[in-house]
């Protein structure tokens, strides 16, 4: 019986929920939980399976525990925020139940992007038998996957790895974000960081750019950023000298971002507004649009892939492997944009990955620790489909 328990009920939740109620012979029951009910009915009322909904405050361990007995679930999809994380592996811990998630934990207070308090579960879970998957998204998650199906049929060793993000869509508001707007600005108002001959180095937000021409896209100017799969596949890729990541941005944003990060409205630290302590972040994310509103009108496409620079059979080696996907394609088929959609299809694909038992091993892994070759044949099979070019 695959018993499932999703939680988070917003752009991300809702592509999770359709792509896995498509799939009863291994999702056979499953129940959707967040903190707002009202957001859990639409995305139930939208889907054509019958499936359970519930409210929890997934920052109480208990509650997610209580809500983990009462459905009997035997996996947990975290789609919440990654400042949920802990509580929910936590809970998963307490009641005995596999976990995944797309994102590394983040605390409130303190931007750190790093996956130290995640991986320090992996003694406590392999000793209760159960496996937590960590970024089971597409960056984290499908290009750490890509690493790993590069390094099992492209090279002997991979010495560089470039990861290319690019929206190349366009949805009509001045400044809006495509998921979170607290984490996604975060995120990227960090200082620069990639690694290169063994150590970590850092640069100016935003101060490295190089322009990548994304196949079905063209040309855009792509970031220098840092972005937690670095973290993990820095330990797991044989022969690696550098690894860097790139995301692209239009002027517009960036102008928008400069003015309100020195205004001030990017900040995490609370202020006093009239007595009251307003975190500036926070109030921002209020006045922007959800990024699940965005969905209805968003033309244009993504491009998400990673470039690779090695040796095969003593041989120099360059791959190029990515994915492209349409927004308007996605709103057609679940009602969301190509950001959550292509963040739902691979939490979906290592649900399903856990469920039948196809990736295990008890303990806290990263994706590119897995075989990456039944994941890929699912992205093909269920929406993200990828390209492999010799450059
Ligand atoms: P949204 O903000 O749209 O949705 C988050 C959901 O989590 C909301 O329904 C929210 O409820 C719920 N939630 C927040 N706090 C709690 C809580 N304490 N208890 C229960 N539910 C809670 O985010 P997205 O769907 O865009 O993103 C979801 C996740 O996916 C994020 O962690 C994001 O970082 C990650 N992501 C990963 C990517 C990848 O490629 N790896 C790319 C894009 C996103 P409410 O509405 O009531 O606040």
């Amino acid at each position: 019986m695959g018993r499932l328990l999703i939680i988070g009920a917003g752009g991300v939740g809702r592509v999770v929920v359709h792509k896995c109620a498509g799939l009863p012979d291994i999702f056979e029951q499953i129940t959707l939980a967040s903190r707002t009910l009202e957001k859990c009915e639409k995305i139930r009322d939208s889907v054509k399976r019958p499936i359970d909904v519930r409210r929890v405050d997934a920052d109480q361990i208990e509650e997610v525990r209580a809500l983990i007995e009462e459905t009997g679930a035997e996996l947990v999809v975290n789609v919440a925020l990654p400042y949920q994380d802990l509580t929910i592996m936590e809970a998963c811990l307490q009641a005995g139940v596999n976990y995944l998630d797309t994102a590394n934990y983040e605390s409130p207070d303190e931007s750190h992007f790093e996956y130290s308090q995640q991986w320090a579960f992996h003694e406590r879970f392999a000793e209760r038998g159960i496996t937590g998957l960590l970024g089971s998204g597409f960056d984290p998650g499908a290009t750490n996957v890509f690493c790993a199906y590069a390094q099992k049929h492209y090279f002997d060793e991979i010495h560089s790895v470039d990861i290319l993000d690019c929206n190349g869509g366009s949805h009509g508001h001045a400044f809006a974000t495509n998921f979170n707007p607290e984490i996604n600005i975060r995120e990227i108002t960090q200082e620069g960081k990639y690694w290169e001959d063994g150590q970590w180095k850092t640069i100016p937000a935003m101060s490295y750019m190089m322009s990548w021409d994304y196949p079905e896209i063209g040309p855009r100017d792509s970031y220098l950023l840092y972005h937690e799969e670095l973290e993990s596949l820095v330990k797991h890729l044989r022969g690696l000298r550098r690894i860097r990541f790139f995301m692209t941005f239009g002027q517009e944003y960036l102008t928008h971002l400069r003015v309100l990060g020195n205004v001030g409205m990017t900040s995490i630290e609370p202020i006093d507004y009239e007595g009251h302590p307003v975190i500036p972040l926070k109030f921002l994310k209020q006045l922007l649009p959800d990024p699940s509103s965005l969905a209805p009108t968003y033309s244009g496409k993504t491009n998400i892939g990673c470039l690779f620079d090695g040796i095969k059979d003593g041989q120099k080696r360059r791959i190029y492997i990515y994915n492209v996907c349409d927004h308007a394609a996605c709103y057609r088929e679940v009602g969301a944009q190509a950001v959550s959609y292509t963040t739902g299809v691979p939490a979906m694909i290592g649900a399903a990955m856990l469920m039948r038992g196809t990736w295990k091993g008890p303990g806290v892994f990263n994706m590119e620790q897995f075989d990456p070759d039944p994941f890929m044949d699912w992205l093909n099979q269920h929406g993200l489909p990828w390209t492999v070019k010799e450059l």
